[in-house]
Formats: structure tokens, sequence, C-alpha cells
């Protein structure tokens, strides 16, 4: 199997480079990751001035490695339809330092990559440990769940337009309860902007906040992670509200 790594750290984060080693025990390995950090950049993609790739060596597992000055959907773009000599089977993207639940898949690049994954036909995983700090908690576990999560696509397939998302918490293997398929949850920010000033007096913004999860059902990601469970929840992009549908067409807007 043909596997695309990437992430939204960086290529030199070392949640990126654990999964390589760890996923060439499965299939050809190869990277299109960002040369910076790309945190929170969402589905973004660059239009407006040229893209250059670098071609690197030294991330050990990898048989092919470059380095882009884009964003994470950038990365998978140029992975799958020109950098690479072989065509990818499944795009695998993280590991991320820190947790992609709830609300926030749609900010993060973790998963962003993975969404472009879907958009040019390739299966993919998302996967984060619920932990920013140095220790980076979890990630042994992580690319252990990432191995074998890619061995089982390779075997049994994804629906088509179907990604799965991957959150460790931040707990040392042993304490973790084992695996939950889970639902996306409700992820909001609560005090989501600090206004500061600079060293002139000017205002300026940083945008920070305090998670608050509004959906506590029993099978959010979410709550799972909290819990102590590593979650798994197959995420899709059909964004049409089928029900409302009707309705909508009887309010006569012409
Ligand atoms: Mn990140």
């Amino acid at each position: 199997m043909n596997i695309l790594v990437t992430n939204d750290d960086g290529i030199r984060s070392r949640g990126l480079r654990e999964l390589v080693k760890v996923l060439s025990e499965v299939g050809n390995v190869s990277v299109v990751a960002p040369d910076q950090e790309r945190s929170g950049t969402g589905h973004a993609v660059t239009m407006h001035r040229p893209l250059r790739a670098i071609e690197i060596t030294g991330i050990p597992g990898a048989v092919q490695a470059f380095q882009l000055d884009g964003t994470p959907a950038d990365c998978v773009k140029l992975g799958v339809e020109v950098l690479l000599e072989q065509r990818p089977q499944l795009v695998v993207s993280g590991v991320n330092a820190g947790p992609n639940l709830g609300t926030d898949v749609l900010y993060s690049g973790t998963v962003s990559a993975a969404v472009e994954g879907l958009i040019m036909g390739v299966p993919a995983i998302a996967v984060s440990i619920a932990d920013h700090s140095e220790e980076w908690l979890g990630l042994d576990k992580a690319v252990e769940v990432a191995a074998r999560t890619a061995q089982a696509i390779g075997e049994k397939g994804l629906p088509e337009d179907t990604l799965l998302n991957i959150n460790l918490p931040r707990l040392p293997a042993e304490e973790m309860k084992g695996i939950k398929i889970t639902r996306v949850g409700i992820r909001r920010y609560r005090d989501f902007v600090e206004k500061r000033k600079d060293p002139w007096g000017r205002p300026y913004f940083w945008l920070t906040g305090e998670a608050v999860d509004m959906d506590e059902g029993p099978d959010s990601d979410t709550k799972a992670v909290k819990d102590g469970w590593i979650s798994i929840t197959p995420v899709r992009f059909r964004l049409t509200h089928e029900e409302f549908l009707e309705e909508l067409a009887s309010w006569n807007l012409d």
C-alpha cells in the first residue's frame, strides 16, 4: 500500500516522524508536509502565489519526502497529483499535537488534509493526541492505532466519502480505556479573544479561549476522550440539510 503522510504542525514535527516510522511497516510511505506550523488553517488552499516544493532526505521510514510552503490541503493536492512517483492509496494526517474534536474538525488543518484526500478520491485518516505539551503523551499509542487502522482500511476499504478521525486522551497508554466509535460532538469556545496592548499602546487581539462542549451525548467524541477513551469517528462532508429542503422550497423566494 502507498501511503501519503502529511500534517499541519510542519515537517519537523515529532508526531509526523514517529507516524512515518511505524507506518513504514505497513506500506511505502511518502511525505508531503508544510515547511512550517500550519495549525488552524482549515481547508485553505494557496492560489495567489506560487508553491515551492523541496525534496528532502533524513526522515527515517520515508521513501520520498517533500516540504511545501503551503497549507495541509495544498500538500495533499500536490502529493496526489504531481509530486509522488506513485499515487497514494491512503492519506494519513498527523500525529497532531492537540485534539481535533467536535466542531474543531472544521478549523483543523490535520482533518482538512484528510478531507482533501477524500476529495481526491483517496481514503484518509486523521490522528491527534489531546496533548499540546513537549511530553507527547499518548503518541506511541496513537501511531500504533494509526498503523492498525491503516491496515484494516487496506483490507476492508472505507465508504467513498468517509474519513476516520482518531483522537487519543492525554494519558499514559496503559491508562487509556480502549477504543470507542463516536459521533462528532459540538465544541465552542468561551472568552475566545484576548485584547492586549502593544508597546506603543495600540490594541491587538489574540484568539484563544476555553473549550466548552455543548453535546455531552454518551457517544460524542468530546466526551469519549474526556473520559479516557480513544475516539474513532467516521466523518463525511455531505453538507446538505436533507430534511429542510422541502420546507425551504415552500418559502417561495422567487
Ligand atoms: Mn496542528
